[in-house]
């Protein structure tokens, strides 16, 4: 019976003047979202709001799955859509529509009348009470509630009539391709794929750069990387994946700088590379799963002396939360599974045994110097050898 969606933005509406820049962006994400699954779709945007209408056979559940991943939608409310035949007939799908419904119809319940097309005989509020009186007598276990009700069915008299009582909650956030872009620096670990989650949920396009270092890290773990760049695109759209390879990088730094400084240096390094292939992508952010003091790396000064090299904002959107808050977000964005996969990192493979916490950045600067004879050459060849993956298209 339901053939139609309404679907429910808010933030977007806030938006002036380029609201419809955001209404047009949320209208496409929506149409490439049902693009990805069985039958065919028509998504509107009619005065101010949006619909969606299957067209012919259609799964309800898969449809409201992928509805439920586009950014910028606060809530879908499947709704039945009848041409306007008369009262008595609207009367009659009124009722139907709550008893398919509803298994019990034991609720309260008030009916929400609009009348947004003037010329129907009956105005908002007459429709409510008729339609109320109709339903208590069909189902005498209804109560109305005009203050708290458990149940609002409304009926919106437009050129055709919606009817509809339920919203599922959307997620929120704006539509993705309204604002800007970011590089994610992704790893196959918990954090990143979240923090690059939750930019694209503020309408940033993200694309991602993974560094690995064959043969000391493994073909199952770049493969676990472009899987999670494939769930989080569910979300996000298409991605660019910039997968580097970062071993004679990481080498070097071994072999020429104190290994209490590793993690450090390899991390600024890592930094700049994300600018080349920011810069390549006209990004305007970096954006990492760093989190204030979760490892060596990640105290304010480490996080200080990696910032530095950078010249783009860094966007860590996991910096203040739990690693639990972390976990219950990959769940919920499915990529929980996948991150804790046991392949090895590259990070991990040149750890110290007593990383520094509190870098000082003079005496890194100092360690890098080291490399002054080597590092333009690593540089140039790691950026060059680069594998695009194309993920989510
Ligand atoms: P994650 O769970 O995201 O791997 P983590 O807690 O393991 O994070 P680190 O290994 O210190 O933390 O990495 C911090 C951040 O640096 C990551 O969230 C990610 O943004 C980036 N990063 C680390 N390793 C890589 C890598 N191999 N490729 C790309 N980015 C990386
Ligand atoms: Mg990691």
């Amino acid at each position: 019976m339901i053939k139609a969606f309404l679907i429910k933005y808010s933030e977007i509406g806030l938006k002036g003047k380029n609201r419809y820049i955001f209404e047009d962006a949320l209208v496409r994400n929506i149409r490439d979202a049902l693009k990805k699954i069985d039958g065919e779709f028509v998504v509107s945007k009619e005065r101010g709001r949006i619909y969606t209408y299957a067209d012919g056979d259609f799964d309800f559940d898969e449809t409201m799955d992928a509805l439920g991943k586009v950014f910028g939608i606060s809530g879908i409310c499947p709704m039945l859509q009848v041409e306007d035949e008369g009262y008595d007939k609207l009367s009659e799908q009124v009722i139907d529509f709550v008893d398919q419904t509803y298994d019990k119809k034991d609720f309260t319940f008030k009916v929400m009348g609009r009348r947004a097309r003037k010329n129907y005989p009956l105005n908002s509020m007459e429709l409510a009470a008729e339609l109320g009186g109709d339903l208590l007598q069909k189902f005498p276990e209804l109560k109305v509630d005009v203050h708290k009700p458990e149940v609002v069915i409304n009926v919106e008299v437009r050129e055709h009539i919606n009817i509809y009582s339920k919203e599922v909650p959307g997620l929120g956030g704006m539509p993705v391709g309204t604002s800007d872009k970011g590089m994610l620096l992704l790893s196959g670990g918990i954090d990143s794929p979240v923090a690059g989650w939750m930019v694209a949920k503020r309408g940033v396009k993200v694309d991602a750069v993974y560094f690995h270092a064959p043969p000391y890290t493994s073909e199952r773990a770049k493969q676990k990387v472009v899987d999670l760049a494939k769930q989080v695109s569910k979300y996000s759209g298409p991605m660019n994946l910039y997968v580097v390879n970062f071993t004679d990088i990481q080498l070097a730094i071994y072999e020429k700088c104190p290994h209490d400084e590793l993690t450090i240096i390899m991390r600024r390094y890592m930094m700049k590379i994300a600018e080349y292939f920011a810069a390549k992508e006209e990004s305007q952010c970096l954006i990492t799963g760093e989190s204030i003091g979760q490892v060596a790396s990640q105290t304010t000064q480490s996080l200080a002396a990696t910032n530095e090299v950078c010249t783009l904002p860094v966007f860590r959107p996991l910096i203040a939360f739990d690693k639990q808050d972390i976990i219950d977000i990959s769940l919920k964005i499915d990529t929980y599974e996948t991150s804790i996969l046991p392949y090895e990192d590259c990070c991990t493979i040149f750890v110290a045994k007593h990383p520094v916490t509190k870098p000082n950045i003079n005496k890194i600067k100092a360690s890098e110097t080291k490399l002054d004879d080597v590092i333009d050459g690593l540089f140039k060849e790691a950026v060059e050898s680069v594998e695009l993956i194309k993920v989510g298209e």
